[in-house]
């Protein structure tokens, strides 16, 4: 595949507004009209480069938008406060009361248990399937069904999902596949294979200094306007807007985001490599021996690899406890939720970020008490970073 997202943010070019290197800082909740004629049509989502109120639009968050959108293939892009922000105007954007939605079961904890626990009170119900059992997602599709939603590669269980396969099979039954890709910007690019609408949480590796909250839905023109629509829309209804200064900083960061993201890559390929030598119980997509390994290859923009996420099962949540809380005193990570910064991260997601889901459920779908998710971080001795980490195995007789 040949497609270049790194080199499309690059070819963007925005001056501020006294020839400063970066756009100025859109400093305003709210905009002046040279005429009255010109507000009225701006209501009414007419014109196009004025701005009315930052809820609705700021120039900070679509030069942030335009460049999510260059690095997604979509026409454009809307910003949002946060994932969650994206992921629930999304939602209540295409579905109304009574509608249904078919969902890959393994997804981030907080997607879960909006679909599972509060879309309810507007009636919308949802089936949670295995993406990766195309099957399994056709035969729940109904006549209610208005979407098909999964994550590129799964929280915590790291499953690949066939995005083109997805979304033929959505095309036929005439529905958007809308795809989270948290976790695998630049290497998967769900646009290009088919996705219709295309969600990041901006919190993890696309800002990736873990200081600031942010979202982005990259979809069609037609979409994203709509989400705005002053009257209709759930991004500028609900309220999830980014602020300005954030999307000023969170842009500074895309720009080094191919560097960062080969880095946890190569890392992470790393540590999968050695940790399955030594025979620990690892799963990471660039393994062989993952079950997608493959699938991911075909999908993937080659020169990003398989991305920062792996897992271990280290057989007992006890277990898991122990080693996190050493591997933190030894500095080699922090025991901590999220993902995408430059140390590694680590959290055992049965008990944490993927908590909403009940037991049952997680046992069914293999998230096991043991298992630690590691978002790897660049270190830049990789190889000094897991001989330790394999030390601390040893002492806790994990391996
Ligand atoms: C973190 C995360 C979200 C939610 O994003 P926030 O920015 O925390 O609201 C959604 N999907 C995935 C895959 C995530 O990792």
């Amino acid at each position: 595949m040949k497609f270049k997202p790194a080199n499309n943010i690059q070819d963007l070019q925005y001056f501020g507004e006294f020839g400063g290197v970066n756009p100025s800082i859109s400093d305003s909740s709210t905009y002046t009209f040279l005429s009255a004629k010109t507000m009225f049509d701006t209501f009414e989502g007419n014109t196009e480069g004025c701005y009315l109120y930052s809820r609705h639009s700021s120039p900070s968050n679509l030069y942030l938008g335009e460049a999510l959108a260059a690095m997604e293939n979509t026409e454009t892009a809307n910003v949002t406060a946060s994932g969650m922000g994206a992921i629930t105007a999304t939602i209540f954007q295409l579905c109304n009361a009574g509608d249904h939605i078919v969902s890959s079961r393994t997804i981030y904890g907080g997607t879960y248990a909006f679909m599972k626990n509060f879309l309810p009170k507007f009636n919308i119900k949802c089936s949670f399937v295995d993406s990766t059992d195309l099957n399994a997602v056709e035969q729940s599709i109904t006549k209610k069904t208005k979407m098909i939603y999964c994550e590129t590669l799964s929280n915590p269980l790291l499953e690949v999902s066939d995005i083109a396969a997805l979304s033929k099979l959505a095309k036929k039954y005439d529905l958007p596949l809308v795809v989270d890709n948290t976790f695998s910007p630049l290497s998967i690019t769900p646009a290009v294979l088919g996705a219709d609408i295309v969600i990041h949480s901006l919190t993890k590796f696309i800002n990736g200094s873990s200081d600031a909250v942010g979202g982005v839905v990259c979809a069609s023109k037609d979409f994203c306007l709509s989400l705005k629509d002053v009257n209709q829309g759930a991004g500028m209804l609900l309220g999830s807007t980014l602020d300005s200064i954030r999307a000023s900083s969170i842009l500074k960061n895309l720009r080094t985001l191919h560097i960062r993201i080969k880095k946890h890559s190569e890392n992470a390929l790393y540590l999968a490599e050695n940790f399955e030598k030594a025979g620990l119980k690892v799963v990471y997509p660039g393994l062989p021996s993952h079950p997608g390994h493959e699938k991911f290859k075909k999908q993937m923009n080659s020169e990003y690899g398989f991305g920062g996420l792996l897992t271990l099962d280290v057989g007992s949540l006890e277990k898991a406890n122990e080693l996190m809380e050493m591997m933190q005193k030894e500095n080699l990570g922090y025991l901590a939720v999220s993902l995408g910064f430059y140390k590694t991260l680590f959290s055992a997601s049965g008990s944490s970020t993927s908590s909403e889901i009940p037991e049952e459920e997680q046992r069914e779908m293999g998230l096991s008490d043991g298992l630690i998710r590691f978002s790897i971080g660049i270190d830049n001795d990789i190889n000094r970073t897991c001989e330790l980490m394999m030390d601390c195995m040893k002492k806790l007789e994990i391996l």
